[in-house]
């Protein structure tokens, strides 16, 4: 079943997007296949709600082939010397940069964020396949004496095996590149989901591996609607050795409980609540050059978005003065016009959620301080306007729950107990951000939040080369660093006579 590519209105991007999106719906053994169903399911273009593409709709027959490809290539790939490994990675992450157009444009097309946020992404996505291809060749062990003597004990890393990989919509490039990266560094063949909303910019990644000399079955995406079908598939094979899933906290828990029956390895990067912490010396102009990125980078839509800003009683009415006016100068519209800062959201359920939260906290006490003004024309788009909140009470849903769009809510807070306190009190540990001119107090404070990163005077802590990843609720290992390519091994150690 092929897939059929509308080029998006009113764009001259369209040719570059038409010439790269692939024109079958499952990638299996290293080429676009037809999936075993009949059935497709419509990619939508968030901004006017209207159906680019129908995509075959990948079944469990599908989901097994794709098995059989990455078990076929694993003892192979396995084999393959760490440095060809490497330069194919390496060759991928030019081949990904010198298409930094067309695959901004595909990202920007059926996820509806600002060219500008998908370019960055592209480039993000593809400083993983340079991270990793760099450390690839770096998975030495260890050689020594056993303290009693007599044997000689060595520590090798070996591939976990074929890996299942799950993502999420949001950064459709670079949740799917933080995971193939590794998982190629290591020696292990992948079988992808990636989300519904978002199939054709994975599609675009598996054939550029390919172009790259990936050789054919290491990396293998199905597309599916029937998302629990296809992964209960995978976690049911004895041949999957491993999942690496990005997504929300409820279905990163069912599919732990699943990969508990055949005790499967799992990573997990979950959902986040990050606090925005501002100091009462902090530099409000660069808290709010910070706030900026850290709320509105991708709409609100990533899981490490600053979720609730603590801003220090004394500044808080000039940060809030500050901030709010440039959310309100913010360009809200399609990605493709002239101009747009902040896309849709995904959704116009995702709408819905965001303005019930928001309606939520005004109806307990909220003020909206400022707002930024919607396209006059919406088109059908899933529109939400960037909204600042102030004086929300602590127990505000909005604040305990994940926003995942441009609403930044503003609480107030006078001493260092209260505020720990405060930002400790959620199930999500992911991100954090913390201002002050006080880099003492910073890290001091940075130290007690429960998170897997906290930006310090930074409103980005995303980056390859660290270790990106939550505590708590929100999430179980880690990807990037060298921390990202363990989670893709397993440890032998071979215990040696030497008497
Ligand atoms: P989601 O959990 O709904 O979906 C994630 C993926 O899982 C998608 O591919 C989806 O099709 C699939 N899926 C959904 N239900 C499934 C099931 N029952 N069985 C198997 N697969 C299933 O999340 P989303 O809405 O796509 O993404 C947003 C969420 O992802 C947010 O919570 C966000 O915080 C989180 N996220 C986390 C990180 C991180 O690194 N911690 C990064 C990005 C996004």
């Amino acid at each position: 079943m092929s897939i059929t590519v509308t080029p998006a209105a009113g764009t001259d991007l369209r040719g570059y997007v038409d010439a790269l999106a692939p024109r079958q719906g499952v990638w299996i053994d290293g080429r676009g296949a037809a999936a075993q169903g009949d059935g497709t399911f419509a990619v939508t273009d968030p901004a006017t709600g209207t159906v680019i593409a129908e995509i075959a709709d990948g079944q469990v027959a599908d989901a097994l082939a794709a098995v059989d490809a990455a078990a076929r290539a694993l003892p192979g790939w396995a084999a393959t010397a760490a440095r060809e490994r490497s330069e194919a990675l390496r060759r991928a992450f030019a081949l990904m940069i010198a298409s930094t157009e067309q695959l901004a444009a595909l990202i920007s097309w059926e996820n509806g964020k600002s060219l500008a946020d998908a370019r960055s992404e592209v480039v993000y996505a593809a400083e993983f396949f340079r991270w990793f291809a760099e450390e690839a060749v770096r998975t030495e062990g260890e050689y020594g004496p056993s303290p009693a003597g007599g044997t000689r004990t060595v520590v090798t890393h070996k591939p976990v095996g074929v890996a299942a990989l799950i993502t999420p919509w949001n950064f459709p490039a670079a949740m799917a590149t933080r995971k193939i990266a590794p998982a190629l560094a290591a020696g292990c063949t992948v079988v992808l989901k990636p989300a519904g909303e978002t199939p054709l910019t994975a599609l675009a990644i598996a054939k550029i591996l390919t172009e790259a000399g990936v050789p054919d079955g290491v990396v293998n995406v199905v597309p599916t609607k029937s998302s629990s079908t296809v992964v209960t598939a995978w976690l049911e094979d004895p041949r999957v050795r491993k999942i690496s899933f990005t997504g929300s906290t409820p279905v990163g828990r069912i599919l732990l409980k699943q990969a508990a029956d055949r005790v499967v390895n799992s990573s997990m990067e979950l959902g986040g609540n990050a606090p925005f912490v501002v100091g009462p010396d902090a530099d409000v102009d660069a808290a709010v050059a910070g706030a900026m990125i850290a709320k509105l980078r991708n709409g609100g839509q990533a899981c490490t978005a600053a979720n609730r800003f603590y801003v220090h009683a004394d500044v808080v009415e000039e940060f809030t003065e500050k901030f709010g006016a440039a959310v309100a100068a913010l360009t809200v519209g399609p990605a493709f016009a002239e101009g747009t800062e902040i896309g849709p959201l995904i959704s116009a359920k995702a709408v819905a959620g965001v303005a019930a939260l928001v309606d939520g906290a005004v109806a307990a006490g909220a003020r909206v301080t400022h707002r930024a003004e919607l396209p006059a024309a919406t088109d059908g788009g899933y529109f939400y306007a960037p909204t600042v909140l102030r004086d929300v009470p602590a127990d505000a849903e909005i604040l305990r729950t994940e926003i995942f769009g441009p609403v930044a809510p503003i609480a107030t807070w006078h001493d260092d107990a209260e505020l720990v306190e405060l930002v400790n009190d959620t199930e999500f540990g992911l991100a954090a951000y913390v201002y002050s001119r006080d880099l003492k107090w910073a890290m001091q404070t940075a130290e007690k939040i429960e998170a897997g990163m906290v930006g310090v005077n930074r409103g980005v802590v995303s980056d390859p080369a660290t270790p990106f990843g939550g505590v708590k609720q929100s999430g179980l290992g880690r990807e990037g660093a060298r921390e990202g390519i363990r989670e893709f091994q397993e440890t032998q150690y071979l215990s040696v006579d030497w008497s």
